[in-house]
């Protein structure tokens, strides 16, 4: 506290540098500026207030200073995660199967980084890739729940029917007589 009291007294603008996005710090340094500019030097009873408040205000910015750097780093994580996003949304495009269904599939011109392959179009409204897995004809979105929905692919070809010859053995259960 000495310490600034004696710098304050030989230089009242040594501390205000620092300041700046302070205001009621500048107008305490305001003030104990106009108290050392007086012809008379200031006593400490008249100093000391002043800079207890100051220090507090110092305080006050500092913790500030961190809370709004804190702030900062979390909006600058969260827009870089959000492009992060946005470009692995951005390499697919809405696309009509052959059986109708629509789905998200993977841009052409990407198709070198990555095995073709589709995505759940409910998924991707909230943002989320969920890649179809499943047979040639049919997907179902694993992420949905329980499977809620399945996209249909290569239409499957017209079910023959096949005639099946009922092949029950009607034998009776042997007993071997004693
Ligand atoms: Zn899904």
């Amino acid at each position: 506290m000495i310490d600034i009291i004696e710098m304050l007294t030989r230089d009242p603008n040594a501390l205000g540098q620092g300041l700046r996005h302070a205001s009621t710090a500048l107008d305490i340094v305001k003030k104990l500026k106009a108290l050392t500019e007086r012809p008379k030097l200031p006593n400490r009873e008249e100093l000391q207030p002043l800079v207890t408040e100051l220090m507090q205000q110092i305080m006050d910015t500092k913790l500030a200073n961190m809370e709004l750097q804190e702030q900062l780093l979390q909006f600058k994580q969260a827009a870089l995660d959000t492009e992060k996003l946005q470009n692995k949304l951005d390499r697919y495009e809405l696309w009509e199967t052959a059986s109708g269904s629509l789905v998200y599939r993977l841009k052409e011109e990407h198709a070198k980084e990555q095995p073709k392959h589709y995505a759940c179009p409910k998924c991707y409204e909230n943002a989320h890739i969920s890649i179809l897995q499943g047979g040639q004809h049919e997907k179902p979105c694993r992420v949905c729940e329980k499977f809620s929905n399945v996209y249909f692919f290569e239409p499957k070809p017209e079910a023959k029917r096949v005639k099946r010859t009922l092949n029950v053995d009607f034998g009776s259960p042997h007993f071997n007589d004693t």
